[in-house]
């Protein structure tokens, strides 16, 4: 139990009750005694981390899409482990190309496979290295990044087509970060993520979202959406996950977002051997398939559930997903912070208020360090930050 010092009784308001606000409720919650509200606009907690047991099969689906939780920090891992039990668990992704079956991330099963070699992990470093593109010396996008790594072949079987169709954009107008998260390996460990810690909670996301928000001071209120006139007038501070453009009623225009729509298909006891397999011809109209048993191995279930992911581009009535951060998205985003920092009882977290690709364990850990700089500045009666990061454009 952390020690409460910080006492001064404020009233705090959390639009959004995903990852961003939950972390920050936990955090707020234990080191002050304050009363903390949190309003989402759907029915549910968790946002997109929400998931739920399918009525049919009992298997514990993933609402919004796959989330494997990962990170390297032991601090965030002991976090989330402190609320609900964890199981380990990796994470391996087949994907198919032209009509065969690869292993992802690229690694030497992929590589041998796909140019029909035998090659050692230094022979096929050594192959690669003779099929990159040279004339590229810094890549600037996500295109130039693969063509300078891998080459054309590897790229054009397993990233131009999925890419295009996830992003509906040229891979070259995207940041190098996006094929970043990505390894690449000269060996045989398939495992898509390089994080280590690597799991999966043993009864689903919801149940820690709700333990985090389990303390006293905290009251949901659920199906309670913000709306830029709503009167937060009895509050001392709002923290706000929304996205940020919406705040301010859209009056640069709209952030662009990637939104996912899922088709979901009944099998029989195991539909694809593996929890995903990404199609990666352009000519397929979905990305990937998840069937949801295999990300809770522990538990036996009779028959199986899967779901078919599209990507289109965000309409108004679509939960944003994916930011793009396209050119003309970042100064749009700048113009937006630029009002923020003038609001001063209002801070912006999460994926959506600071728009940007985060994951899990990015969310927790800086809302971590959001709560605790915001502790701080109130007990020197500074101003609270505004935003967790620095926008680099
Ligand atoms: N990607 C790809 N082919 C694949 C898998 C990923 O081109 O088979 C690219 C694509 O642009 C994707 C990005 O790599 O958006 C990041 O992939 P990740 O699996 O991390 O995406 P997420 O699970 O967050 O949707």
């Amino acid at each position: 139990m952390h020690q409460i010092y910080f006492s001064l009784a404020n009233n705090f308001l959390i639009i959004g009750a995903g990852l961003s606000g939950a972390t920050l409720a936990s955090r707020l919650s234990e080191i002050s005694n304050s009363q903390i509200d949190i309003w989402d606009e759907r029915s549910h907690l968790g946002g997109n981390c929400f998931t739920k047991r399918d009525d049919k099969t009992g298997v514990m689906v993933h609402e919004y899409g796959p989330h494997i939780f990962n990170t390297d920090k032991k601090e965030i891992w002991d976090f989330v482990n402190s609320y609900t039990p964890f199981r380990p668990y990796v994470h391996r992704v087949k994907a198919m190309s032209n009509g065969i079956i690869y292993s992802l991330p690229v690694n030497l099963d992929t590589i041998n496979r796909f140019f029909n070699k035998n090659f050692s992990p230094e022979e096929a470093k050594l192959f690669l290295e003779t099929l990159g593109d040279k004339n590229i010396t810094a890549p600037k996008n996500f295109e130039e990044q693969a063509l300078h790594f891998i080459g054309k072949q590897l790229y054009e079987a397993f990233f131009y087509g999925y890419t295009k169709k996830q992003w509906g954009c040229e891979p070259r107008e995207l940041p190098a970060s996006i094929l970043k998260r990505i390894p690449v390996r000269f060996n045989y460990d398939d495992n898509y993520h390089n994080n280590i810690y690597t799991g999966i909670p043993e009864n689903g996301y919801t149940d820690l979202i709700e333990k985090m928000m389990g303390a006293a001071n905290i009251r949901i209120y659920l199906n309670k959406k913000w709306m830029p006139d709503a009167d937060i007038s009895a509050y001392d501070h709002v923290f706000y996950t929304g996205p940020i453009d919406a705040w301010f009623r859209y009056k640069y225009g709209r952030l662009g977002y990637r939104t996912v729509t899922f088709e979901k298909i009944y099998g029989t006891i195991d539909m694809q051997g593996v929890a995903q397999i990404n199609y990666c011809d352009p000519d397929l109209p979905f990305t990937r398939i998840t069937e949801h048993k295999h990300f809770a191995y522990w538990e036996k279930h009779e028959k199986s559930v899967s779901f078919k992911e599209f990507s289109k581009e965000t309409g108004e009535q679509d939960i944003p997903y994916y930011p793009k951060r396209l050119y003309a998205d970042k100064q749009l985003l700048l113009k937006y912070r630029s009002d923020a920092v003038l609001l001063k009882k209002v801070s912006f977290l999460g994926r959506l208020a600071t728009y940007r690709y985060m994951d899990m364990h990015h969310v927790i850990g800086e809302a971590l360090q959001f709560a605790k700089e915001f502790i701080t500045a109130r007990m020197n009666a500074e101003l609270p930050p505004v935003f967790p990061n620095e926008e680099l454009v």
